[in-house]
């Protein structure tokens, strides 16, 4: 459809002319999708694949009303954000109202790791500190403060001014519900956390910022343990610092329950970073965060412009986006359907002996998949075969965490009930077909 090279053609140019690091969801036989609508996606033979992975077409592939008020507004003006125009100060209005106060002021950018960029520097100046805390295996973006942040890249020349705290994961983490109660998990992380900032005051160094995502998501599909986010930011902001939230994946309703997956640890960060779904595919993101520290930059930060960063037609779409969330009752379709997707992952756990945790809200949900339940050893081989396997079967599914097992799912928010019995069925399928390789021929997984 409109695509003017076969898939072989493609391949090529590809390989000739693009990065050789930018990498692609599947390495052997990667999909060419030319066209999409709703959760679904299509091939260059118009192949029909469910999307259970895609959170940055957030309420569906090309949702008409998105496409309408953007190609509307592309014909009527585009350019840069210097100019007054309605569209920046609505959407503005709109986004802020879902937020809890104090968080009121925001910049708009253009990407996740922009957000975070700035949302660093924000910080950084509103605190006079340099000294940030992540938590490992966190991924944050691809600017060099977004890198220099993000764990999960292994990089050679990380800066001093970032200091890694453990993962907070409660079933292979350091603290893991193995060997501690579930509801001490919490303490025992945010302990890490103190650790650090002793350390750091020890050294006459002093902390700017804690970063984390709201929910762990590349680090493993986590959920944060009790309490987790709440010791921590006590931590932080009795020692200066301030909390940095990280909602490009996992926001905007992903979770159902809320707007912001912060609100679930029942905290208020100090600058929230979103991206990814804010404009169906269309990039825009943002940083949202308090009066107080957005007048900090103002008066000690330099002058912020952003050339794309606000301009009408991703205003325009952005704004769409949340009234369809909205309109269609995203959220709540989320819960339910993720709900049901989880009581039957569940039920598959007590069938299949590969399936270790199964956690997650709405439309996040996390299947790890281990080779031996009693020591949670992690079977990553079997993780890339279950993808494969879904391929073929048409449903697009990714796997990720340190150990790179744990099944990823977060589709768009229009994923149906049918879609889930669909993909939980094959599932199924995928789960007993295993077995009977590795009974008989394991070299093949
Ligand atoms: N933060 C998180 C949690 C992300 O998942 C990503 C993208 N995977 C980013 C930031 C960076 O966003 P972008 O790719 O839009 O720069």
């Amino acid at each position: 459809m409109d695509q003017p090279l076969t898939k072989e053609q493609t391949l090529k140019s590809r390989d000739k002319y693009i990065g050789k690091s930018c990498t692609l969801f599947f390495r052997e036989n990667p999909l060419k999708i030319v066209r999409a609508r709703g959760q679904y996606m299509y091939d260059e033979n118009d192949v029909e694949y469910l999307d259970c992975i895609n959170n940055v077409c957030h309420v569906g592939h090309c949702h008409p009303d998105v496409v309408k008020a953007g190609s509307e507004q592309m014909s009527i003006l585009n350019t840069n954000s210097r100019y007054l125009n309605d569209n920046i100060v609505l959407l503005a209005e709109k986004l802020l109202s879902t937020f809890p106060a104090p968080l009121s002021r925001v910049f708009f950018a253009n990407s996740g790791s922009e957000a975070n960029d700035l949302a660093l520097q924000l910080a950084k100046v509103h605190t006079e500190a340099q000294d940030t805390i992540v938590l490992d295996q966190a991924y944050h973006g691809i600017t060099y403060a977004a890198m220099a942040i993000s764990p999960y890249k292994s990089i050679s020349n990380r800066p001093d001014w970032v200091h890694i705290t453990s993962n907070p994961d409660i079933y292979r983490g350091k603290y893991n519900t193995l060997k501690y109660k579930e509801n001490e998990l919490g303490l025992l992380y945010a302990k890490d956390v103190e650790n650090l900032v002793n350390d750091l005051n020890s050294s006459n160094r002093k902390v700017a910022c804690f970063v984390h995502e709201s929910l762990q998501s590349c680090a493993g599909q986590l959920t944060m343990p009790e309490n987790y986010l709440k010791n921590a930011y006590k931590i932080i902001r009795d020692n200066g610092g301030v909390c940095l939230a990280d909602e490009v994946q996992v926001g905007f309703g992903r979770v159902g329950k809320c707007w912001w997956a912060f609100e679930l640890s029942d905290v208020v960060p100090d600058i929230v970073t979103i991206g990814k779904p804010f404009g169906n595919g269309h990039p825009i993101s943002a940083v949202v965060t308090t009066d107080e520290i957005a007048n900090s930059y103002l008066k000690r930060g330099p002058s912020f412009f952003s050339t794309y960063g606000g301009n009408p037609v991703s205003c325009k779409v952005a704004l769409t986006v949340i009234e369809t969330i909205e309109k269609e009752n995203l959220r709540e379709n989320a819960l339910r359907v993720g709900d049901i997707l989880i009581r039957k992952a569940k039920e598959l756990q007590k069938k299949h002996k590969y399936i270790g945790d199964v956690r997650g809200i709405g439309f996040y949900i996390g299947i790890e998949l281990v080779s031996d339940l009693e020591q949670r050893k992690p079977a990553t081989r079997e993780a890339e075969w279950i993808k494969n396997f879904l391929k073929e079967k048409h449903i697009i599914i990714s796997h990720d965490g340190p150990d790179e097992n744990v099944l990823k799912f977060k589709p768009p928010m229009c994923f149906s009930e049918k879609d889930a019995d669909r993909l939980i069925s094959q599932l199924d399928a995928a789960l007993t077909e295993l077995v009977k390789i590795n009974e008989n021929t394991p070299s093949t997984i």
